[in-house]
C-alpha cells in the first residue's frame, strides 16, 4: 500500500483547482497512490477541519484527514480538533511554523491533546531546531513527524544534519521527507534513524512541471534509493499506516 504522508487539499494561494478533491484522487490514480494524508492550511481550524471532512466523506477510502491547528481570536481551537479526533476520525494534527509561530504558549496546549489523544503530530517547523527540540523533549510519548526533513528546500547541510541527529536522539521523532533537494540527507536520515522512521509525502499537489510528474518525481527519490524492496515499501506507506493505525497495510 502506498500512502503519501502529506498531500494538500485546495489551496487557494499555491495550488488552486489542482487541489480540489477529485483532482487529487485522479493524480493519485495515475501515480499509483492508494490513500494519503490530507492537510489543509491558510485557513483557521474550523473551516480547514470542514473542508476535510468533506473532501473524506467523498472518499474515505483514499483520504486520511489531519485536523489543522491555527489560533483562532474567534473560538476555542482545541475542542474543534478533540472533536474532529473523537467524532469524525480525524488521524492526526497539522502545525505550520511558517504561518503560525511554535512558540510554547501556542502549540503545547495542541501537543499536549495530541499526546492524550495518541494521534500524531506532522510540524512543519520552517526550520525552528530549538523548538522542535523542545517539543521532542517536553513530549515523549507524543509522535511527531519532521515535514520536509526540517526545512522545505532546505540548502544548508549543516542544519539538516542536526535535524537528523534530533531525530535519532529522540525516537518519538519521524521524518519527512517531502520537499527534501539534498538527497544525500535522505540516505543519511536512514543510516543513522532507521527505515522504520523515514516517512515519504509529496507535498503536492504541483503545478511545475504538472501534479504526477511532480508526485512520481518525489516517489522516484524512494525507488532509486538502494534499499530491499520491503525497505522501499516501509518508506512509502507501512511506517505512516503503522503509526496512524490503518489496518491493511500489507
Ligand atoms: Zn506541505
Amino acid at each position: 500500500m502506498i500512502i503519501d504522508a502529506h498531500l494538500h487539499l485546495r489551496d487557494d494561494v499555491y495550488v488552486g483547482e489542482e487541489g480540489r478533491p477529485e483532482n487529487l484522487i485522479k493524480m493519485m490514480d495515475d501515480v499509483g497512490v492508494d490513500k494519503a494524508v490530507l492537510l489543509r492550511l491558510y485557513v483557521p481550524a474550523r473551516r480547514a477541519i470542514e473542508e476535510l471532512e468533506e473532501a473524506r466523506n467523498k472518499y474515505p477510502e483514499r483520504f486520511i484527514p489531519f485536523a489543522y491547528a491555527l489560533p483562532d481570536f474567534r473560538e476555542h481551537t482545541l475542542d474543534l480538533i478533540e472533536k474532529a479526533i473523537k467524532n469524525e476520525n480525524f488521524k492526526g494534527i497539522k502545525m505550520h511554523a511558517g504561518i503560525c509561530r511554535l512558540e510554547d504558549y501556542l502549540v503545547d496546549p495542541v501537543l499536549e491533546l495530541a499526546s492524550e489523544m495518541g494521534v500524531p503530530s506532522l510540524i512543519d517547523c520552517a526550520g525552528d531546531y530549538d523548538n522542535m527540540e523542545r517539543i521532542a523533549r517536553k513530549f515523549p510519548n507524543l509522535k511527531v513527524i519532521i515535514a520536509h526533513l526540517g526545512l522545505y528546500l532546505c540548502r544548508d547541510g549543516e542544519l539538516m544534519d542536526r535535524f537528523i541527529t534530533l531525530a535519532k536522539n529522540y525516537p518519538n521523532l519521524f521524518l519527512d521527507i517531502s520537499g527534501v533537494l539534498l538527497l544525500e540527507k535522505i540516505e543519511k536520515a536512514i543510516e543513522e534513524v532507521g527505515v522504520k522512521r523515514i516517512i515519504w509525502g509529496t507535498d503536492g499537489p504541483s503545478r511545475s512541471p504538472d501534479p504526477v510528474s511532480f508526485a512520481l518525481r518525489e516517489m522516484e527519490k524512494v525507488t532509486h534509493l538502494r534499499l530491499t524492496t520491503k525497505e522501499k515499501e516501509m518508506i512509502l506507506g507501512e511506517n505512516i499506516a503503522h503509526l496512524l493505525g490503518i489496518k491493511n497495510a500489507s
